[in-house]
Order: structure tokens, then sequence, then C-alpha cells
């Protein structure tokens, strides 16, 4: 049976999931206007979103393509966006455009640097550049973009929580088992059976979003899964650096820093798991590895361990990138689909269309 409301309320647009995509949808829904009911499994953030390395990293900018030109948008825009959002609801968001540094570790890839920067000079519109630099002893070239940042993603996704505070219903502990459409709207399942309708429903949650979306893929798709959970796991590291502290990266690992003299490195790529959140302490390789290359940071106390999986899409015809859109055939079900390892940098975009 198909309930026109949640405790008598009704709505225009139900949200599934409170990660970062969810809070976006549910964030530009309610400014075009519409009347929103976010509906989260578990609590808001306890998704991939809500961890801590916050890496905002382009795209190498050489080989361009839409894909690229997306995210370029996305971390374009992103510093005014969470100028906004703070503005509006002081809470800091974390966020510092503090670029990215990749050693250069044989005179071999040089070529493939000039053609990064020549990339960066074509595609990257503004400010930004991409250049070699040397470490103070001159001993280490690095590759060095300014367009790289980060941003704190608990306190990020708090600010979008605050902001959606009046405006949004958000209703916690909540599965949605089952989705679909009828010609006049879409429709969601709970657990317990009851039947909600909205004129849309976004699908936004996370990597479980592929288990509710596969019908509407399967005929795309030649009946493969239309993407799969990816587990990654990280840890924050205490240690003293200033403000001039880029992000680096090397070898699969980043090193990402944050306020409070905190640094978080990660992460890694599992595709067969067990336990969405738990950490495998015998999989701490990615920090020994990074702990090899970036010396200074040895002897850092272990503040935090996190694990969680990322949405990824393996889509006929399309590979990994995102989905962010209507599902095939469908007039009322939106799905935010497959961000992996970039979605706090192009939430905000990704879900603007929803604001009309
Ligand atoms: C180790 C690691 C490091 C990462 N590092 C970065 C990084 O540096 N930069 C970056 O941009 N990205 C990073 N990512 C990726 C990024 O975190 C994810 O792509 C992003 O968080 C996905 O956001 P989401 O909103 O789609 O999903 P999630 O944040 O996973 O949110 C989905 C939410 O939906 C809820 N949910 C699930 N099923 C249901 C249901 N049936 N009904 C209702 N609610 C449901 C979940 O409980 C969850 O809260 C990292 C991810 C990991 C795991």
């Amino acid at each position: 049976m198909i309930q026109g409301s949640r405790n008598s309320k009704s709505f225009d647009v139900i949200v599934l999931g409170g990660g970062v995509m969810g809070l976006w949808a549910a964030r530009h829904a309610r400014a075009g206007g519409a009347k929103v009911l976010l509906l989260e499994k578990r609590q808001i953030g306890s998704g991939a979103s809500g961890g801590f390395l916050g890496a905002l990293m382009p795209h190498m900018p050489d080989n361009w393509n839409a894909k690229k030109q997306f995210q370029f948008e996305g971390l374009s825009c992103l510093s005014a966006t969470i100028r906004e959002l703070e503005a509006e609801i002081g809470i800091p968001c974390g966020y510092r455009r503090c670029g990215r540094r990749i050693p250069i570790t044989h005179e071999k890839t040089l070529p493939q640097v000039e053609r990064r920067i020549e990339g960066a000079r074509a595609n990257w519109k503004g400010d930004f550049g991409l250049q070699i630099v040397s470490d103070g002893e001159g001993t280490q070239l690095f590759q060095h973009d300014t367009l790289s940042a980060r941003i704190n993603p608990r306190a990020y996704l708090n600010a979008l929580t605050v902001s959606l505070k009046d405006r949004v219903e958000i209703e916690e502990g909540v599965d949605v088992t089952q989705i679909g459409e009828t010609p006049r709207n879409g429709w969601v399942r709970l657990s317990d059976g009851s039947v909600l309708q909205a004129d849309r429903v976004v699908v936004a949650n996370g990597y479980e979003a592929y288990a509710l979306v596969q019908p509407y893929f399967d005929g795309l798709n030649d009946g493969k899964t239309a993407g799969r959970g990816v587990k990654g796991q990280a840890v924050l590291l205490s240690h003293r650096h200033g403000d001039d502290y880029p992000i680096f990266y090397h070898d699969g690992t980043y090193i990402i820093p944050h306020g409070n003299n905190r640094v978080a490195v990660g992460s890694t790529s599992l595709n067969e798991w067990e336990g969405r959140d738990t950490f495998d302490s015998d999989d701490m390789d990615f920090l020994d590895k990074a702990l090899s290359w970036a010396p200074h940071l040895q002897g850092s106390e272990i503040i935090e361990k996190w694990a969680a999986v990322r949405p990824r899409n393996t889509l006929e015809g399309r590979g990994t990138e995102p989905w962010f859109g209507f599902l095939p055939g469908s007039k009322h079900l939106f799905g935010l689909l497959g961000g992996f390892k970039i979605s706090l940098g192009i939430a905000h975009l990704a879900s603007r269309p929803l604001s009309h």
C-alpha cells in the first residue's frame, strides 16, 4: 500500500542517505523550495563521508576529458561554497587550499610532468597552476599543484546538517529496502513495510545504493552489477606542522595536513572485505610506506584508526565514472552514485540540478 506521507506529512523530495551526497541533495532541493525528507539507515555521517582524510585533489590536468572538467569546476568553486556555508551557520569546515606535492623520483618522468604543466595552463582556469619545485635543501624535486585543498569531513558534514535544521526533516535509523516509481511519482519501501512517495526520490546511500538501483541498470549493464563497495582504511596522526604544509602523495598513499596539528595518512583499497567499518590492524602497510618516504612523521602518535566503504561504479561504457542524474528510464528516481575517492570535492555540484 502506498501512503502519501510520513507522520501525516507529505514531501516533494525523499533523500536516501546522510553522507555528503545526501546532505547536499537535501540542501539544494530545499533551496529550490521543495519539502524534503532525508532518511538515514544509521546516523548522519556514519558512512564513507564521516572520516578524517578530506583530500580535495584534482585529476591530472593532461589528457583532459569531461570527468576532469566536472571535477575541476567542483574543486575551483568549493572554496566560495564553503565560505558561504560557514558564514550562514558560523561553523568552520576546516577547509584550506594547501596544494599538493608529488615527489619526482626519476628523471624519466619529467616529460610527463611537463605535459601536466601544459595541461594545467590549458585546462585549469583561474589562479591555479602546476610547477616543479625543490625541497629546501635542493635534494628532491616535486610536482606541486596549487588547486588541491583539504577539508575536515566531519566538520563539513556537521555544518551541512546544521544548515538543514528546521528546514529539512531528517530521520535516522530508517532503512530503505526498495525503491520504485509510478507514472506520477517515486516511492520507497522501508524495512517495516511502509511505503512513502514523493515527486523525486534521491538515491544517495553510498555503496549500499547498488542493491536498490540494480534493476534500473540491468539492461544497460548487461546484467552486471552497477557498482560495488571498495573498503579503505586510514589513520590520523598527531604531528606539529605549519600552515604551509601541503598534501603529499607518493606510491598510492596520501599525507593530508589538518588543523590542530593533525595529519591523516591513507588509504587502502579492498574489493573483497568483511565488516564495513572494522579496522584491520594487520593491514597497516600503507602507514609503513608513508613513514619510509616521509620520515618526519616517524614517532607520531596514532590518534584514530578508521575504515569505511566507498561507492565505485562499474558501468558498461562509462567504467568507474560517477552517475549523477535520473536512473536509466526513470522520471522520478535520481541517483548520486559512485563518487568513489572524490565525492567531497564534487557533491555540491553533482546535486545542484536538484535545486530546480
Ligand atoms: C578510507 C577512505 C578515504 C577517503 N578519502 C577521501 C578523500 O580524501 N577525499 C574525498 O573526496 N573522498 C574520500 N573518500 C571517498 C568518499 O568518502 C566517498 O566517496 C563519499 O563519502 C561517498 O559519499 P556518499 O554520500 O555517496 O556515501 P556515504 O558517505 O557512505 O553515505 C551513505 C549513507 O547512506 C546510509 N544508508 C545506506 N543504506 C541506506 C538505506 N538503505 N536507507 C537509508 N540510508 C542508507 C549510510 O548509513 C550512510 O550514512 C574516502 C573514502 C574512504 C573509505
